[in-house]
């Protein structure tokens, strides 16, 4: 049977885009390889927050709207933990943010260590790292996508699986980092891994190491930041940022004595668990979202914001591809690539 739209990877934009393309009237084929959420759409640290790009507020605004409505075993906190930058060194001044430190840091937030300075911004609603992508697969099934299992290759736009041609009309590439191995994007693995926890205090706020902006800036990426996230009583403790698929096991210890820095009670708590994903990142920080060709559309690139972004980027693509008018912002156009 051929498809109006073949969706490749089922990772959070893969299945946004499956479930937008097939609640606008098309007849969508969704390929993953191993299983929903098998990537970093199923491994990440789990907060969907406002990046502090101006770039990506649009995308980040709309998704908050898709993510009240998404239902499907999927809840958005109503209110942001909040969002604590915090460092040992007094740190830069952040715009539209509380300047937090000694008494008043302790109180905003009791589990962190003594000395340190935070900046806190009204963001960072804690979600189950997986939630997002099951919920939209389920939203995408019921519209009558189709949801296959099964690696799929893009070869004179047509898309091969298990050795045979799969006719369709078009194609969404939504592969992650691994988009780069169908289509000539430049996009790249930047590895994190996560250890958790169940604190008997857990932090309040979501924490990130002041600096992680630097992940999307141009001075470089420095290979261990501490950030924590806490949804539904498990802590998320992160992360490091290699280019090589890394060993959760060797890298862990390093994660947790950075981390304990910060929050002195990990010196005592035992993991419950530990991941390795891959972020999709960009030659710029933001997503390439688009058509690269008459049929052939692309959405990744979210890097550490997939979760955050990947609704509204997955409605902006599956509206051009239902050729309703879509306006891809020019910085996240793939055009810009051309
Ligand atoms: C440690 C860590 C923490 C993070 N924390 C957050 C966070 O708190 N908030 C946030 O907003 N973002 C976070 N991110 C980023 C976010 O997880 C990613 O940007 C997002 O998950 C990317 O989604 P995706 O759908 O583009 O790709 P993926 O989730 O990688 O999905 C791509 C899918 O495509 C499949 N695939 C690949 N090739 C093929 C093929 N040839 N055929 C079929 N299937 C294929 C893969 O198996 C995979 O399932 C984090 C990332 C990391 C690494």
């Amino acid at each position: 049977m051929s498809a109006d739209v073949i969706v490749i990877g089922g990772g959070i934009v893969g299945c946004a885009l499956a479930a937008f393309l097939a609640e606008g009237g098309a007849e969508v084929v969704l390929y993953e390889r191993e299983a929903i959420a098998a990537g970093a759409s199923g491994r990440n640290s789990g907060v969907v927050q406002d990046t502090l790009d101006p770039e990506l507020d649009a995308l980040y605004e709309e998704s908050l709207e898709h993510y009240r409505t998404l239902g499907h075993g999927f809840e958005l906190p109503t209110e942001p933990a909040g969002l604590l930058l915090v460092s040992d060194q007094p740190p830069e001044p952040v715009a539209g943010a509380t300047y937090l430190e000694g008494p008043a840091l302790r109180e905003a937030e009791p589990s962190l260590a003594d000395g340190l300075f935070a900046y806190r911004l009204e963001t960072g609603r804690p979600v189950p790292p997986a939630a997002a992508a099951h919920a939209f697969a389920a939203r995408a099934r019921e519209a009558g996508a189709r949801i296959e299992i099964g690696a799929a290759q893009l070869r004179d736009g047509s898309v091969i699986v298990d050795g045979e041609p799969r006719p369709a009309g078009a194609v969404a590439i939504a592969a992650g980092p691994w988009s780069a191995e169908l289509l000539p994007v430049p996009v790249s693995a930047l590895w994190g891994v996560v250890v958790e926890f169940e604190l008997p205090e857990a932090p309040r706020h979501v924490l990130e190491e002041a600096g992680i902006k630097a992940l999307t800036g141009a001075g470089g990426i420095p290979d261990v930041l501490f950030s924590a996230v806490t949804a539904r009583g498990i802590s998320s403790i992160g992360s490091t940022f290699v280019a090589e698929r890394p060993d959760p096991d060797a890298l862990a210890p390093r994660i947790v004595a950075n981390a304990t820095r910060f929050l002195p009670a990990l010196a005592d708590a035992t993991p419950r668990g530990l991941r390795a994903c891959a972020r999709p990142i960009s030659a710029d920080g933001r997503p390439y979202l688009g058509l690269v060709t008459e049929n052939v559309a692309v959405a990744t690139g979210h890097g550490p914001w997939g979760i955050t972004l990947g609704p509204a980027s997955a409605r902006l693509v599956a509206d051009q591809l239902l050729g309703r008018p879509a306006e891809i912002p020019p910085a996240l156009n793939v055009t810009r690539l051309s």
